[in-house]
């Protein structure tokens, strides 16, 4: 028997009481019973999007909700800009492309965040482009990019800003109205601390217009139909009766906690972490912009980061993630975003310490834990 601790950046732990709550018999969707749950839970979600629009609920990972906003938004040919930092960046542009869209690929290093003026000469000099897709967070280098800057251009042009905000919402604040962000995306299995298979859209007004005019071909991911179920509280197809019962029991819990509250506590564990790390002498993937729903670290030469995170897994029972593509063997990714507190953040720094030592690094074992500690008792109340 071997205790495991999860700490990758999808999936992420599930509080206990929300596994019971799923776990009960299943209902029918058509009651009265599920209606109610259904009811409250679309309505719950839109504070967590901080919206006053629908947030639409689909049966997929969140991949699904991406494609949908694509296929629902645009036509053949259309120009959009995608921002391609990183895997999910990536991801946006092959979908766009899949659909036949005209991508002006901006390409950023990975690990650091994409410059307003960048964005701004690109839509300057193309002119007619109808979409910005990026990601508020960008978990494959966990970086955070400038959301609330790039609404600003889209603003009063006639173009849309469609945000992954996957492992954003429920992180850090993406207030979608009062940014003026067109379509926000989030998935169930990051912060929302919930097993994979639920996606979330919401589009702004302007974003409704442009789905007027789309003609694209689609059929699962119907936006216009599934807003139209929403007003009857359930989904166009049999909805995930047992994933949308536990979306209920999370969004309970989140506006117990509050999302102040939520940002604080994430923002908190994000520094503990990026200062453990430095702490140990390691450099940080994304120093200048870094998200707090996962901190990426770079190796130290010699150290292969797939025997690294293995060992970790295997031997220690502590998951976190390696790096992907360009970026394989040579980082490993910790998240601290959803269900995760003080004391599996200290896990996972403690794990990184002992993994260092078994793989013949001089690293002072307890160095970064210490200095973690001395962030972590804020949430406490004690300055160190
Ligand atoms: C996890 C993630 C996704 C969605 O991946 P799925 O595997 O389809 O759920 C998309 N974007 C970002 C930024 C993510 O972190």
């Amino acid at each position: 028997m071997k205790k495991r601790y999860l700490l990758a950046p999808g999936p992420t732990p599930v509080p206990p009481e929300v596994l019971l709550k799923m776990a009960e018999p299943i209902i029918h969707h058509r009651t009265p019973e599920f209606s109610q749950i259904f009811a409250e839970a679309k309505e719950w979600l839109k504070d967590v999007f901080q919206t006053r629009e629908d947030v639409l609920i689909l049966a997929s990972s969140g991949t699904g909700a991406m494609e949908g906003a694509v296929s629902n938004l645009f036509n053949e040919g259309d120009k959009v800009i995608v921002v391609n930092g990183g895997k999910f960046g990536e991801r946006w542009g092959k979908i766009s492309e899949a659909f036949g869209l005209d991508v002006k690929w901006l390409n950023v290093e990975w690990g650091k965040a994409v410059e307003v003026e960048a964005v701004k000469e690109l839509l300057d000099r193309e002119g007619d482009v109808k979409g910005v897709l990026v990601q508020a967070s960008e978990t494959s280098t966990t970086v955070a990019h400038p959301v609330k800057e790039l609404a600003e251009l889209t603003r009063d042009r006639d173009c849309i800003l469609v945000v992954d905000g996957i492992t954003g919402v429920g992180v850090f604040p993406i207030p979608m109205d009062e940014w003026g962000i067109d379509v926000l995306v989030a998935g169930s299995q990051k912060a929302f601390m919930l097993p994979p298979g639920l996606a979330f859209i919401a589009l702004s007004k302007k974003a409704w217009a442009f789905a007027e005019t789309s003609r694209l071909p689609r059929f699962y991911f119907d936006l216009k139909k599934e807003r139209k179920s929403l007003e009857k509280h359930t989904t166009a197809y049999t909805p995930a009766v047992s994933l949308i019962i536990g979306l209920r029991e999370v969004l309970r819990m989140m506006r117990e906690t509050g999302l102040e509250r939520i940002y604080e506590r994430n923002a908190r564990l994000a520094r503990a972490t990026r200062e453990a790390m430095k702490a140990l002498g390691l450099r940080l993937l994304a120093p200048e912009s870094p998200s707090n729903a996962a901190t990426g670290v770079w190796l130290p030469d010699g150290i292969d980061g797939g025997a690294f995170t293995k060992a970790l897994r295997d031997e220690f029972g502590v998951t976190v993630a390696g790096g992907q593509d360009q970026l394989k063997g040579k980082i490993f990714r910790i998240s601290h975003m959803g269900y995760i507190d003080t004391f599996d953040i200290i896990v996972a720094i403690s794990a990184v310490e002992m993994g260092l030592k078994k793989f013949g690094y001089p690293v002072s074992l307890g160095a970064g834990v210490a200095r973690a500690q001395e962030i972590l008792l804020e949430g406490y109340g004690v300055r160190v």
